[in-house]
Parts: structure tokens; sequence; C-alpha cells
């Protein structure tokens, strides 16, 4: 696995892979990887002849007071786990190298469909933050050019974010959307899970359960959707200390959904301790 920090080294090797006829899959995270990370890298080994994985903790993403600073930095670790998974490319830029000095605020595309799908739910809650991931996403696919860019559902809003800007830029680029990869407890991977203690480790099991049977009776149980809502959010509530939100949507619009539709997400961000954590399941009706 080859390391390289210089966007425009990355840029022109790449140049010369995909002259060989070469495809290449990328795989975008802020390091501190976990399966979750791992199972993206293993559909894109699986789907290209080449894998480029990125580590870059964005700061533009973040909101003031978030946890850029603490934000888990294990780059050995993440090295030894990607060199084993068979990563060609590992992209690994400084915050300068990404945003250059005199780097402009990022521009807004007229008629771009992505900021309604960013104002609600996460984006009620970081305001900026769907810009900041847009933003840096936007570059480092400049840079890599990839074939199929990689994304989790865990981050199932940011996902569809990414997808509409892949329309609205009209960007040559297939999104492969790879489900969550989860604890045997249930609990959703992620690299905030490690700031937990194990007591809120335990009370953080429960988010995925109340989100599965909140699907499964939105499946199978005919009373209204909000009474269902009302009841889960209730449940949540007792084992978490703050629900930022727990909302029913359109899997494919996330507007919220008054009565059942063919595709429901049942999403929700909420705090055990001071760490903020999101999950999510889909129902698709058969
Ligand atoms: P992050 O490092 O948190 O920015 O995540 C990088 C990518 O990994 C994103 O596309 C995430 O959706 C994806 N990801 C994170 N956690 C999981 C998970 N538990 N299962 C599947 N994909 C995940």
């Amino acid at each position: 696995m080859k390391i390289i920090k210089d966007p425009v080294q990355l840029k022109q090797i790449l140049v010369g892979e995909r002259k060989l006829g070469r495809t290449v899959g990328f795989v975008p995270t802020m390091g501190a990887l976990h399966e979750g990370h791992l199972s993206l890298v293993r559909a894109s080994k699986c789907e290209n002849d080449i894998t480029v994985v990125s580590i870059f903790v964005n700061p533009t993403q973040f909101a003031p007071g978030e946890d850029l600073k603490k934000y888990p930095r294990v780059f050995k670790r993440d090295c030894g786990m990607l060199g084993k998974c068979g990563v060609d490319y590992l992209f690994y830029p400084s915050v300068r190298a990404m945003y250059p000095e005199g780097f402009s605020k990022p521009l807004r595309i007229r008629n771009a469909k992505w900021p309604r799908l960013a104002r609600s739910l996460c984006g009620k809650f970081r305001p900026g933050h769907f810009r900041g991931v847009v933003t840096v996403v936007a570059k480092l696919l400049d840079i890599v050019f990839p074939d199929k860019l990689y994304l989790g559902s865990k981050d199932y809003q940011q996902a569809a974010v990414l997808q509409q800007m892949v329309k609205d830029l009209r960007l040559n680029v297939k999104v492969r959307l790879m489900p969550t990869v989860r604890e045997k407890s249930g609990l959703a991977m992620s690299s905030r899970n490690r700031y937990l203690s194990i007591v809120d480790r335990k009370r953080s099991e429960k988010i995925s359960r109340v989100l599965l049977e909140l699907g499964r009776e939105l499946e199978k149980n005919k009373e209204p959707v909000s009474k269902l809502k009302s009841r889960a959010l209730s449940e949540l509530k007792k084992h978490v200390d703050r629900v930022q939100y727990l909302e029913i949507v359109n899997a494919r619009t996330l507007a919220p959904v008054r009565a059942r539709c063919a595709e429901m997400g049942v999403l929700t961000a909420c705090f055990v301790g001071k760490t903020r954590l999101i999950d999510n399941v889909i129902i698709r009706s058969r």
C-alpha cells in the first residue's frame, strides 16, 4: 500500500492507472477505522482493479464546539488494517493540502438540490455540516476521479446528500451505498463509539433495538405512523440522555411521512453522555 499525502501526486498516479485501463474504487473516511469502513474497502476490492482510501478529518464539517480536536486519530493502526485488506493507495493529506491558502468558501451551485436534503434531520442540528461534507468530497473526487464511490448507509442522510451532489454536478461516478455494519449487540459501528464508557455503550445498544422495533411495527401494525413514532420516542428517551430527532421519512426524499409509503427510513440522532450517535433503518415494502 502506497501512502500519498500530496493531492497532485495522487492525481498523476491515478491518471497513469486509468491509462492502463484500470478501474478505480474510492472509500473516503475520517480514520479510526472499524469493520464498517472495511466492508466498504472489501466491496471496492471486489468491484475494481484499484482501491483508494482517504483518511482526512475534515475541519469544515465540524461546527465550533463539536469534537474536531478530540476526534480519534490512530493513523498507524488504520494503516495496518488497510494494508491487510490490500488497499492500493492511502491518501492522507494535511488540512493545508486540502484547503490551501486563499481557498474561498464553497460556491453556491445554482439550482442544486442537495441543500434541500441537507436542511432537515442532522442538518438542523449541525448547521454547515453537509456543506463541509459536500465540499471535501467534491475535492476528493476531483483528485481521485473514481469509477465508483463507496458510502455507508450508517450515514444515510450524508449518502443522500452526496448522491444528489453527484447528480447536480453530473459527475461521472457510480455511488455504491453499502449496508450498515453492526456490533453483535446491534449497535451501529462508529468511530465515536470509542468515546463511550461501558455503561453508556450498554445504553447505546438500545438505539438500534428501538429503530428495528419501530420498523417492524410500521410494516405490521396498522396504527397511525404518528402514534408508533411517539411510542418509540418515549422508549428511546428511557435509554439515552437526549434525543435530537427521531423521524420517519420517505427514504428517497427524506421528507417526513404521515402515512406509510413504499420506502421509509427511520432515522435518529441522540446523545448518550456527551457522545452524539446516529442510526437508521430502511424499510422497503415487498
Ligand atoms: P467516517 O469515517 O465516519 O467519515 O465514515 C466513512 C465512511 O464509512 C462513510 O461512508 C460512512 O457511512 C461509512 N461507515 C461508517 N460507519 C459504518 C458502518 N457501521 N457500516 C457501514 N459503513 C459505515
